[in-house]
């Protein structure tokens, strides 16, 4: 069978929902906090030169722009039972080529030419360095679209939450460009001290932050659910992270080569306003909404939560189904899932949050809903009479009834 009829049997043996398979991506610039699930003696599977395994991407058509990559690393697969039983898999990225109207939908395909969104759970040791991801401007120039991101916390990823669960963003309001300046022409003499400008905020599970391109971030330890829009741009500002390095590389690789030292135009990708914001955490931080009145939803066996919201590139929600509750819930657009509590059925797939899993094995925690699917409605059945079904739900663009804005 072709790619196209192959996607055509998904989408009709699930009627209408794939089965995923997960994406495991390593980075060798990080350290894995052992936080996804992935079977310890799997954490270098890729080999220790490739680095540790660290993210997990979900619903991707993204690849992972990592040294050393396979042509397929980072990108999802769509798990397809053959006419003998035996699974065959397709690249999610092939079958929206093929059948994009079918997934996403006519508009999407017209007005965004695919799936936009790029979602992953990371999971790391020791912070990241104190980064950004460049504004539609700068990216341009570099081939790129800029990077909007959010995060989200999940409660059940986040019961051991690392050495320092806390994020840095922006800059304290009172910064000059001189200062940033500064510490960029401190850049080889060890810790640049980027960091003495800006102020940390203690992570909370169950909530998240929305990070438009242009602000600094340097991402602490929890376990987190990040959905952005797909690219991979960036420039790290933070010279030294715990005693070790970061090249100047990594400050300047979507720099144009003719700005690659030119400190003004460097400290131009800073959206200085959005950094200096005295009330930065009014603006960006996530409190959870319920997408319905809840003591009504709660009558009818679950509750459902944006997480992520205020982002035109993208939406994500948390549905929460109760035990022994069976739910038909409605979304405008398409969406990729996760299970992360509990077991039950979604649609025609039995589902699971695992325990543990080995490396290129497949789980049963992972789907795609196509948009006719969601609008016609998924039943999700919980099959136990203790524990919740938690499932997250990650959107693109499309999806018209997340909110417009954070208050
Ligand atoms: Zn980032």
């Amino acid at each position: 069978m072709n790619v196209e009829n192959l996607v055509k049997k998904a989408v009709e043996d699930g009627a209408g929902i794939l089965r995923l398979a997960p994406t495991w991506v390593p980075r060798d610039f990080l350290t894995p906090g052992g936080r996804l699930k992935l079977a310890p003696q799997d954490l270098y599977a890729l080999g220790v030169h490739r680095g540790g395994i660290d993210e997990r991407w979900l619903a991707s058509t993204t690849h992972a722009d990592n040294p050393g990559a396979p042509e397929d690393e980072g990108l999802s697969y769509v798990i397809v039972d053959g006419e003998n039983g035996e699974k065959r898999k397709v690249l999610l990225k092939d079958a929206i080529s093929e059948l994009g109207e079918v997934l996403l939908g006519k508009d999407v395909m017209r007005k965004y030419g695919g799936w936009t969104v790029l979602t992953k759970f990371f999971d790391n040791a020791s912070p990241i360095p104190h980064h950004l991801h460049q504004m539609e401007k700068h990216a341009r120039l570099v081939g790129q679209a800029s990077k909007p991101e959010a995060y989200y916390f999940p409660v059940q990823l986040n019961v051991i939450e690392g050495r320092f669960p806390y994020t840095f963003f922006g800059l304290n309001p009172g910064t000059t460009k001189e200062d940033v300046k500064r510490c960029l022409q401190r850049w080889n003499e060890g810790d640049n001290g980027i960091l003495y400008l800006s102020r940390a905020y203690r992570l909370k599970p169950g909530t998240g932050w929305l990070i438009p391109a242009g602000i600094l971030h340097a991402p602490g330890t929890l376990v987190t659910y990040e959905v952005q829009k797909a690219s991979d741009v960036f420039a790290m500002f933070q010279s030294m992270l715990e005693g070790r390095p970061v090249s100047w590389e990594l400050l300047v690789k979507n720099v144009p080569e003719e700005h690659r030292d030119d400190l003004d135009y460097i400290v131009d990708m800073i959206d200085w306003e959005a950094n200096v914001d005295p009330e930065f955490e009014r603006h960006h931080y996530l409190e959870p909404r319920f997408t319905e009145n809840p003591e009504e939803t709660r009558k009818n066996g679950y509750e459902q939560k944006w997480i992520v919201y205020g982002a035109e590139e993208f939406s994500a929600k948390e549905l929460t189904v109760f035990p022994k509750s069976t739910v038909t819930i409605r979304d405008e657009a398409a969406y990729g899932l996760v299970v992360i509590q509990g077991h039950g059925r979604i649609g025609r797939f039995t589902v699971e949050a695992p325990t543990m899993i080995r490396y290129g094995e497949l789980t049963n925690d992972e789907l795609f809903v196509t948009v006719e699917a969601a609008k016609d409605g998924v039943t999700i059945i919980n099959e136990s009479n203790r524990e919740n079904l938690v499932i997250l739900k990650h959107f693109g663009p499309s999806n018209p009834s997340a909110p417009k804005s954070l208050r």
